[in-house]
């Protein structure tokens, strides 16, 4: 097991580099019907159904170091070419390295939607982080809770915390009324008593997907090594 805050930092010293951030991917997805996608390296989880590979597991051998001028360049220049509206970070966390983050979202114009899709461990354990974010009217975050309660979030992630994170995440997102949203992957059949506790986290303002986890052939052999792949299926 491990402490997702912990490992935040150490990802931190190996993904960036002042401002710099490391990257490994900018691309035209056809996610949200369209967006300009940058793939950043380094996550603060190590989720068993968690499709990236490298770039979660093995930071220091993938990517290159951008700065956060030239990151906010090639997203606008794909949704320029593509004639998209939405711009996103994905293949890692995005929330790692705040400065980096927060002076590309200042780079972004306001015509193009940010969706910040995050796992919220780092906006739940510093609500100043939430603030910061708070200035930007062109942003929406997407919260992907990992389980259903702290017991399938220790299964999902083997992280000795950080479902209390996640949901804090939701609260100071909530109370600094910032647009966003809630994905979870829980394998719960029963989801009353999270629903119930979302619901009155958000004051009935919610919008609640469940996110299907895509077997990938380097998804399904880590669950067939930890003999949890039954439980994807
Ligand atoms: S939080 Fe996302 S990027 Fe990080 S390990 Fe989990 S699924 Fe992968």
């Amino acid at each position: 097991m491990y402490d997702p805050i912990q490992l935040s930092k150490k990802i931190e010293n190996l993904v960036l580099k002042k401002n710099l951030k490391k990257y490994y991917r900018f691309r035209s997805t056809c996610f949200y019907n369209g967006i300009a996608t940058a793939d950043t390296v380094g996550c603060n989880l190590r989720c068993v159904f968690c499709w990236s590979d490298k770039s979660v597991w093995n930071v220091k051998n993938i990517g290159k170091f951008y700065t956060p001028n030239s990151v906010a360049e090639k997203l606008q220049k794909i949704a320029n070419d593509y004639k998209y509206r939405q711009l996103r970070i994905s293949g890692g966390e995005p929330t790692i390295g705040k400065n980096h983050l927060l002076e590309l979202l200042e780079l972004i114009e306001k015509k193009y939607l940010f969706i910040l899709e995050t796992n919220g461990i780092l906006l739940g354990y510093s609500k100043s982080y939430v603030e910061d974010l708070s200035k930007f009217n062109n942003l929406h975050v997407r919260v992907c809770l990992k389980g259903s309660d702290l017991k399938e979030f220790r299964l999902f992630t083997n992280a000795n915390r950080g479902f209390n994170f996640q949901l804090n995440a939701i609260k100071y997102l909530n109370e600094e009324k910032i647009s966003f949203n809630i994905a979870i992957v829980s394998n719960r059949n029963n989801k009353k008593d999270l629903y119930k506790m979302l619901s009155k986290l958000c004051e009935e303002n919610i919008f609640i997907e469940e996110e299907d986890i895509k077997l990938y052939p380097k998804v399904k052999e880590r669950l067939e090594k930890l003999r949890m792949l039954e439980l994807f299926m």
